[in-house]
């Protein structure tokens, strides 16, 4: 039986959202009752200020600063466990009081109903111990120890079984790239991987023991292939991700599954400067044997145009590690080798460089090296040569009622699309096909567990000085989280008004429309090619519009696939098997937009994060260049304000951020005889004062902007899902 289980006294009974109901977070170090009542006078001075402020039209920063010299004792900031404790709160208080903490090596901090966990951007000795996760595993009051995201990993793991009936979890990890977001997840599922197995009886030990290696070993194989080196993080995840971990009754891990999001295969063959491929090319150029380079045909001095930046040495570029996880999960030797041929043919592919011939009408040239490139690349994917020449220099086009064939010699910059092209697809291919795979070997029989909790892993808010449709999704993708997050904790019900504009004839008109009709959109006047600024939750963006539909549609053309599917490689073979077309109601067949696929899953996610009880984490990322000891202000604020750190401090403070089952409610304080002396849980009664809107900055813009901004944000990956250029 599981530890917890054992425990059945304070299991499921002790935890909530973080806090008891009705109940506060208790004061670290000071005379509380003390700090209440000078903080409630000193709160209503400061609300005087403010006033006098607004009329006299002063600086309200300035004043609160003043006002803040009396209220908080500036040696003990880095005490307060819990930031609604923070009096007042504002972006400038909380941003000490983390500093604080920070400087004294202390990284989370609770904020309510949600924790902050800043990045220390070092080892820090003894805070992820097998004996830390035991102590908080232990604990009949967890809640009270140090702030620990271990302290959020408990709490759904004994909520997860319910007290009238089960109540699936999730951890929801936000925060910008290199915020720790996939630290965060790997810590969680190690805690999991040991606290929901401690004390198993022998045989079940073992089986277990083997599907947690399993879980854990899944995340050096989807590093390996989906993270890549960018100018934000050395790991930086190219892929979204949500894990479910299974759990049987006896809330014993007995298998996990993984669905990804949006994995960002333009990065296989184009990688912005000082950024790399995925780790995976890398790991193969460093780690193959005499052996695997001669089959691979990967001399130690070939230089690869997809593999900018080999020079570097990351503790990432570890070819053991993957290669015992993949065979962990199942996946043989020699499957591996046949992934690491297909991939060795894609760096060859990647070196054919075509020129522009003479004369028009004829197709490119290649030169003798692209030749040589050309051919071991046929080798590698064992496709026929002169047919692989054929498709990149040559294309066809159907055309009219019956379809006629046409063949077009493509311009030098064609040829380089569909080279491209081929790579992208063969990549993606492979990627799924591990994901079924992992899955396949991880995923436990539906009769074999009984709750989840998920943990969720998505790309944070990108702004770029360039932004197209993968920043929108992605976006789109925060946007939703946040109207979750805020849904969760304001609101019962949301309206849901996607699918309006699905019937959108033409990309622009509708565009226009959206444009003039939504507060939250326009265009950018300031750019030479169009472009629209969307105002996001976490800060407006300009997206460019020009490549946007291609991308949505991203076309494979039929006959790169076809010769796919002529290729001697079982595995290319079954990554391309021949599907029947999905026709519309005209016969002609039907492109799955990149968007709609995405929205799709993302729907489906946002619909599983609902049925769920979440439990939030805010990444915060101390400064840009992934520094130890380093914290840079006006980063910091930036961060805190994109996530609404303030509005969820006050609305944690104010309200109480519970939700209880009405029965389970009841079965946990029927006993108290008088109900009305009982708080107000929100949710129950509904009467929580954070359902005020006023004064709720970022958090409210979305509730109140529901209107304008979640839809303005639907409106435009509704027009572009419709597919029509612009
Ligand atoms: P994200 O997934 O948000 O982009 P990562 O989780 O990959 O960011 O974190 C980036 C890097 O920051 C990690 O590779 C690691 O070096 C460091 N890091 C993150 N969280 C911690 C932590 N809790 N302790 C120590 N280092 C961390
Ligand atoms: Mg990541």
């Amino acid at each position: 039986m599981a530890a917890s289980s054992s425990n059945k006294s304070w299991n499921n009974s002790t935890f909530t959202n973080g806090h008891e109901v009705g109940s506060r977070a208790k004061p670290s170090s000071r005379d509380s009752e003390l700090r209440q009542g000078q903080n409630s006078t000193l709160q209503k001075k400061v609300n005087g200020f403010k006033k006098q402020a607004q009329s006299h039209h002063t600086t309200l920063d300035l004043l609160e600063g003043e006002v803040k010299a009396f209220l908080i004792d500036e040696d003990e900031l880095h005490t307060f466990d819990d930031l609604t404790k923070v009096n007042p709160v504002t972006t400038t208080t909380v941003l000490k009081c983390l500093h604080a903490r920070y400087s004294a090596d202390v990284f989370y901090t609770h904020a309510g109903c949600t924790l902050v966990a800043v990045n220390p951007f070092k080892h820090v000795p003894c805070l992820y111990s097998l004996d830390v996760m035991k102590e908080y595993h232990v604990d009949p009051q967890p809640q009270e120890l140090k702030p620990h995201v271990f302290i959020l990993a408990e709490q759904a793991y004994r909520n997860v079984q319910g007290q009238v009936e089960p109540v699936n979890q999730s951890l929801i990890v936000s925060g910008e790239s290199g915020a720790g977001k996939t630290w965060t997840s790997r810590c969680l599922m190690k805690y999991y991987a040991t606290v929901a197995a401690s004390s198993s009886s022998q045989k079940c030990q073992d089986m277990i023991e083997r599907i947690e290696r399993r879980v854990l070993e899944s995340n050096p194989v989807m590093e390996a292939f989906g993270n890549a080196r960018t100018l934000r993080n050395n790991n930086s995840s190219r892929f979204g991700k949500y894990i479910q971990l299974q759990l049987n009754r006896s809330q014993q891990l007995v298998g996990a599954s993984i669905q990804t999001y949006l994995l960002e295969k333009t990065r296989v063959t184009c990688q912005a400067a000082s950024e790399r491929n995925f780790h995976i090319f890398y790991q193969i150029m460093k780690g193959a044997t005499e052996q695997e380079r001669l089959q691979w045909k990967l001399p130690g001095e070939a230089q690869f145009c997809w593999l900018p930046n080999a020079d570097q040495k990351l503790e990432e570029d570890s070819f053991e590690v993957t290669k015992d996880a993949m065979l962990h999960l199942g996946i043989t030797s020699r499957m591996q080798r046949q992934i690491f041929r297909i991939l060795a043919g894609l760096l060859h592919l990647g070196n054919i460089q075509f020129s522009a011939p003479a004369n028009e009408s004829q197709p490119c040239e290649l030169d003798l090296q692209s030749k040589g490139y050309l051919q071991t690349m046929a080798v590698l994917l064992k496709v026929p040569q002169e047919e692989v020449l054929a498709q990149l220099l040559v294309r066809t086009i159907r055309a009219g009622r019956q379809q006629q064939v046409f063949m077009k010699p493509c311009s030098q910059t064609e040829c380089g699309m569909r080279r491209d092209c081929l790579a992208k697809v063969i990549y993606a291919k492979v990627f799924d096909w591990l994901v079924t795979f992992i899955n396949g070997s991880i995923c436990a029989n539906s009769s074999r567990w009984s709750n989840f909790i998920g943990l969720l892993d998505v790309y944070g808010f990108e702004s770029f000085v360039l932004n197209n449709l993968e920043q929108l999704c992605i976006n789109y993708a925060n946007e939703k989280l946040q109207q979750h997050f805020v849904a969760h904790y304001l609101k019962a019900q949301q309206e849901c008004r996607l699918n309006r504009l699905f019937d959108a004839k033409q990309f622009k008109t509708r565009l226009e429309k959206a444009l003039s009709s939504n507060a939250c959109l326009s265009w950018d006047k300031f750019k030479e090619s169009p472009h629209f600024i969307v105002s996001h939750y976490a800060g407006t963006v300009s997206y460019q519009i020009e490549g946007m539909m291609e991308k949505n549609k991203d076309p494979v053309p039929l006959e790169l696939i076809q010769l796919l599917q002529k290729s001697q490689d079982s595995l290319l073979q079954d990554l391309f098997v021949e599907q029947k077309e999905q026709n519309d109601n005209r016969g002609q067949s039907k492109v799955i937009t990149v968007v709609s696929k995405f929205k799709s899953s993302l729907e489906s996610l946002m619909h599983i994060l609902h049925s769920t009880t979440p439990h939030y984490t805010r990444c915060i990322k101390p400064n840009s260049d992934c520094r130890p000891m380093t914290f840079k202000k006006e980063e910091v604020i930036t961060q805190l304000e994109a996530c609404g750190i303030v509005e969820t401090i006050n609305i944690s403070a104010a309200g109480f951020p519970i939700r209880l089952p009405y029965q389970s409610f009841m079965d946990r304080y029927g006993l108290i005889q008088n109900p009305q002396q009982l708080y107000p849980v929100s949710g129950v009664n509904g009467a929580s004062p954070a359902k005020k809107k006023s004064g709720l900055g970022a958090v409210g813009a979305v509730e109140a902007g529901e209107d304008a901004l979640g839809s303005a944000v639907r409106d435009i990956i509704n027009v572009a899902t419709s597919g029509q250029a612009v």
